[in-house]
């Protein structure tokens, strides 16, 4: 099917790259998402071009090119952007539903479409549009729909399943009823798929405004219970603060009311109570938060997430409980903000804003934490220690003052004394720092374990 009359913006460049290569005798469409957003009226993110050329013919005809993969796919620079050029492939056996084994080329652009995942993906463009699995319709009725056989299609990538669930959230489409029972029929296939690409799928979903209906849409799909059945776990789990909201709802309203931009944010919204399905007792929730930053760091790893990424949730995790009262003495201000440090302060209280507004908030409570930001801008005024490195003392000094050698008694002792420190600022002077080494000289040489034991005594 082809329809002539549509019309498609393509940029001059991408234009210029379809034109060399039909010049040069050979086929050249723009295709898949480029052509499906640029039909919607969207901003297509990159522009991809298919063509029966191979990679060393492509590159032949483009003196910026660069060809640095076995998939096809040789890279055009043009003055505006990056054109993938790929030559038509055939769908390869997903033997075990993880990778391609290996790549086959076609000379038809039928048969390259055919192996595209949905129908709204299957369009090419040329001047005009080559659409054989009906894709325009799709799009006019907002349907994701599998390309021919849903089953065989997910049996050869899994991935697709997950896919559909991120074209549904992303473009607010819904998922067409035979595409939606064979994901029901094989969920199971994704606990085969690399967590590399599941991340790749979720940080796309994640990105949308509300980001909650594709999870739900996982969870009602059966997906979820195969790659994060966690959440699942949280379903029907009361949340303490509403009556009416599960678990499961209170996180997927938070992470909604975290900022799009920031999936560090996002990923905390969505998991900051994962522990509490563990530990809930008699209506309480004890050390969910240790818990759940465990739990977090599982799940992340499995979705081969960066180190640092999950080392910032884990701690916006484990640390979002605090509960600042006007109470707090100004060495409760200081031990918080060496507890959090200081870096992080901004985006705990942009979790607890979403935390807030998850729990049905209209207006988030904000008050109390503008305060607590106000004492903590006071005390840093105050240039107090606020790290080890501050304090007027140092392992040697440590080391003189008690007469030891280099050993473990050394850093115990200045985690000892900077704890003082906290509490009063200004024991922070060689001096004073001296004199409570040797007022404390007994305790501070006695081993941790004999300590712990003097304290159970008393
Ligand atoms: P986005 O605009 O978010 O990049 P996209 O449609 O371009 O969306 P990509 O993941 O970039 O999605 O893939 C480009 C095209 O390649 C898709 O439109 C689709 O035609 C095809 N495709 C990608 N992944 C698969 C897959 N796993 N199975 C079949 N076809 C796929
Ligand atoms: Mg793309």
């Amino acid at each position: 099917m082809s329809d002539p009359k549509v019309e498609l913006r393509v940029p001059s460049d991408v234009v210029d790259v379809i034109e060399r290569l039909h010049e040069a005798g050979f086929e050249a469409y723009v295709v898949g998402g480029c052509v499906r957003d640029a039909l919607l009226h969207l901003e297509p993110k990159d522009w991809d071009v298919a063509t029966n050329a191979l990679p060393a013919d492509i590159q032949k005809r483009f003196r910026r090119s660069l060809y640095t993969n076995r998939f096809g796919t040789v890279i055009v620079q043009t003055p505006e952007r990056e054109v993938e050029v790929t030559t038509y492939r055939l769908e390869s056996e997903y033997s075990d539903h993880r990778h391609p084994d290996a790549v086959a080329f076609t000379h038809s652009l039928y048969e390259d479409l055919a192996r595209r995942d949905f129908t709204i993906n299957a369009m090419a463009w040329d001047g005009r549009l080559r659409d054989p699995h009906a894709g325009a319709r799709d799009l006019r009725d907002r349907l994701i729909r599998a390309v021919g056989d849903p089953n065989e299609r997910f049996r050869e990538d899994a991935l697709r399943m997950l896919r559909a669930v991120r074209f549904a959230t992303t473009l607010g489409f819904r998922i067409e009823e035979t595409t939606t029972a064979a994901i029901r029929a094989n969920a199971e296939l994704m606990r085969a798929v690399s967590g590399e690409r599941i991340q790749q799928e979720l940080r796309r979903i994640l990105a949308v405004p509300k980001p909650s209906g594709a999870f739900r849409l996982m969870s009602e799909l059966g997906l979820a219970a195969v790659i994060f059945p966690e959440l699942d776990q949280a379903r029907d789990v009361p949340q303490e603060k509403a009556a009416a909201q599960d678990v499961f709802g209170h996180l997927l309203a938070t992470l909604d009311a975290t900022p799009q931009d920031d999936v560090v944010l996002r990923l905390a919204g969505l998991l900051h109570d994962i522990g509490k399905p563990d530990t809930y007792q008699d209506g309480h929730f004890y050390q969910h938060e240790y818990v759940g930053e465990a739990k977090t760091k599982r799940i992340l790893r499995r979705w081969k997430f960066p180190k640092d990424e999950i080392e910032q949730v884990c701690h916006l995790v484990r640390n979002h409980m605090f509960w600042y009262q006007d109470e707090w003495t100004e060495s409760a201000v200081r031990r918080f903000i060496r507890k959090v440090g200081l870096e992080n302060i901004p985006t705990l209280f942009a979790l607890r804003r979403a935390d807030n507004i998850g729990s049905g908030a209209r207006q988030p409570r904000m008050v109390k934490l503008e305060q607590l930001w106000g004492r903590v801008a006071d005390e840093l005024n105050k240039e107090n220690a606020f790290s080890l490195r501050d304090l007027k003392i140092d392992g040697n000094g440590v080391m003189a003052a008690l007469a030891v050698p280099p050993g473990p008694v050394v850093g115990r002792t200045l985690n000892w004394l900077f704890e003082q420190v906290l509490d009063d600022p200004s024991l922070n002077q060689p001096e004073r720092l001296l004199a409570l080494i040797r007022e404390h000289r007994e305790e501070l040489l006695r081993p941790p374990h004999e300590q712990r034991r003097g304290e159970a005594a008393n």
